[in-house]
């Protein structure tokens, strides 16, 4: 499969560019900071935005696209955007947009990503796949399926991460295994990361560009602003054109041939992968223990137990049921459990006595 607009030798391949097309003057000047950090390779911009609530601005619309083709004119590189219908797939393919973008929220809907292969049909132009917002392997391969049964080609993958709720370190989680998978059942399909929408913030956006390059991905697509507190979407994770060229720049990037493993890398790779699923636990039960605390906070206010011995059972029960359909023996869950309790508890106790 020809994937020359993601070249391999290229690594990593940076999409960068604003959450959101704003004013024609934001396009050219976000992309002109970029293209002069001489790090990134394809520009894109958000011209129809798929907001959670209405009322929020929901993008410029088809005005937007000449600023994108003005970008691709004048600095010589790829523009890319995000289409959700058939309408916008036509609109872009008359605008000269180089490579499209399905979002997270159009790859959960099969009718729709239907609709954009069928408006593809016969259409020789690269498209990538952000997972869908719930962690469903499937209907990510899916909408690849979808894509290729129309005949594309050029298709990659964007992991952005998976909605979920009560989640704080992320704005969306990464769930490293789930792209990891999608990367063993289809291998010739590249893989970008998108820290931004897996992060929601600018802090630890350094750090998810850096896992994403230890586990082989191919590229990052990242938005920046010129003026980030200021976007008009998505402002707490956009960051400058120079402080992503940086960013990129103190990446460390390693070699990597899949076709040619000797067997101490493939265990280094897997030990690696094994290490990125851990600390994910250590987020994921920092999590918990922070709903733990909020729980201790309620029921300090109620002047109620800590221990609610009924709740406790039935927790215990319900895991040890599902020790039979997870590969997990039921003498480790409910030593797992216990202690995930214990440190509840222990947390709960410290708000209690608190004030
Ligand atoms: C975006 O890339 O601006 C976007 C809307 O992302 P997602 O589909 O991942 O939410
Ligand atoms: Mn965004």
């Amino acid at each position: 499969m020809d994937q020359s607009w993601i070249s391999k030798d290229k690594k990593p391949i940076v999409i960068a560019g604003p959450c959101s097309a704003e004013t024609e003057e934001q396009v050219i000047q976000s992309c002109t900071r970029l293209f002069r950090t001489g790090k990134v390779n394809i520009f894109r911009a958000g011209i129809w935005k798929p907001r959670t609530r209405p009322n929020s601005f929901e993008g410029v619309g088809a005005k937007g696209l000449p600023w994108m083709k003005k970008v691709k004119d004048l600095l010589g590189l790829p523009v890319t955007v995000e289409v959700a219908k058939a309408s916008h797939v036509e609109l872009c393919l008359e605008f000269g947009i180089d490579i499209l973008w399905i979002g997270a929220r159009t790859t959960v809907n099969p009718f729709a990503v239907q609709e954009i292969a069928d408006a593809l049909k016969g259409v020789d132009i690269p498209i990538m796949v952000k997972n869908p917002i719930n962690p469903d392997l499937a209907l990510w391969m899916g909408g690849v399926e979808r894509l290729q049964k129309a005949g594309l080609k050029e298709i990659g993958a964007i992991h952005r991460g998976f909605s979920n709720l009560g989640e704080k370190v992320y704005r969306n989680r990464p769930q490293w295994q789930i792209p990891i998978d999608f990367k063993r059942l289809m291998p010739e399909i590249p893989m970008i990361c998108d820290p931004s929408h897996i992060c929601g913030r600018r802090d630890i956006l350094q750090e998810v560009s850096q896992k994403a390059m230890d586990l082989n991905f191919d590229g990052l697509m990242i938005e920046s602003h010129i003026d980030p507190d200021n976007a008009w979407s998505d402002a707490k994770q956009q960051i400058t054109p120079e402080v992503l060229g940086k960013m990129i720049t103190d990446m460390e990037l390693r070699e990597y041939n899949p076709d040619n493993i000797p067997d101490e890398d493939k265990l280094a790779q897997l030990r690696s992968q094994i290490d990125h699923v851990d600390d994910e636990l250590i987020n994921i039960l920092s999590s918990r223990m922070s709903i733990a605390r909020e729980i201790g906070e309620y029921k300090k206010d109620n002047n109620m137990t800590i221990l609610q011995s009924d709740r406790w059972n039935a927790i215990l029960e319900k895991y040890q049921e599902k020790a039979a359909s997870t590969k997990l023996s039921e003498g480790f869950i409910s030593k797992f459990i216990k202690a995930v309790h214990d440190e509840s508890i222990d947390q709960q106790e410290s708000i209690i006595r608190k004030k």
